[in-house]
């Protein structure tokens, strides 16, 4: 993992010029709502694992090495495409897999303690966190052909930009918001009876939620230039998705180290 930390500054570069999973934020969100939701048996078997990063700041690994041709295996593993009026079961997998059922076979590697997938413990944490937050992004369980918008390219308060990221970054950035503000913000209210609900359901669940979610970020009809009302349409919808996913991967970490 050395040599993935010294290009660690190319990598961030390049990543900030793709728009494919939750920008820094978002990532940033989900590890600070999960740590506030673990127990304090969980928090200290996972922060003792987690050398490089913290929770809060680890969900941003997987976006760090994608340029690494000795991950480039990994990227098809960010999103899932579902077609309209179709759900996971019934559609074409990705042979090279997909977001779903990476997931899924994580959460069996990390139970087991081994891991085949990922090169150790640690990074299938770190793995963890990325990928339960894209998961829970209505533009990962996308349409493969718009690239789950990213081949809709729109312009964002003047700025060209497409769809995808918007949802990814765009949107999260215009908020101007550290994420522990936005993580307080979206984790204000929430019932013990919320939190267990929602760590009941499965991940082709959150998938399904997703994949219901996404045909109203094309709300925007023949506008390109979108703005203000597409913020104050869609704010409630970020705020939701990064809480759940934040919560839903506590629960999971719970259930592993608890
Ligand atoms: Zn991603």
């Amino acid at each position: 993992m050395k040599s993935v930390q010294s290009t660690f500054l190319l990598f961030f570069l390049i990543f900030y010029n793709t728009a494919l999973a939750w920008g820094p934020t978002g990532h940033r969100v989900v590890g600070y709502v999960a740590q506030k939701h673990l127990t304090k048996k969980a928090s200290k078997k996972v922060n003792d694992i987690l050398q490089l990063y913290s929770l809060e700041m680890c969900g941003n690994y997987m976006d760090f090495i994608r340029s690494d041709t000795n991950y480039r295996h990994m990227n098809s593993w960010h999103y899932v495409s579902i077609p309209d009026g179709m759900n996971y079961h019934e559609s074409n997998k990705n042979p090279k897999g997909d977001v779903i059922n990476t997931i899924e076979k994580l959460i069996i590697e990390l139970k087991k303690k081994e891991f085949k997938i990922f090169e150790n413990e640690e990074f299938a944490i770190m793995a963890l966190v990325h990928m339960v937050g894209d998961i829970h992004q209505p533009l990962h369980v996308g349409l493969s052909e718009d690239r789950g918008g990213n081949k809709v390219k729109l312009e964002w308060f003047g700025e060209k930009t497409n769809l995808h990221r918007i949802w990814d970054t765009d949107m999260i950035d215009h908020l101007k918001l550290s994420y522990r503000e936005l993580g307080d913000q979206v984790d204000r209210n929430i019932t013990s009876t919320q939190v267990a609900n929602w760590q009941s359901t499965s991940v082709r669940d959150w998938a399904e939620e997703s994949q219901k979610l996404r045909s109203s970020c094309y709300d925007f009809g023949d506008k390109k230039r979108l703005g203000y009302g597409y913020i104050f349409r869609h704010k409630q919808t970020i705020h939701l998705r990064l809480e759940q996913a934040g919560v839903r991967l506590a629960g999971l970490l719970n259930q592993i180290y608890d």
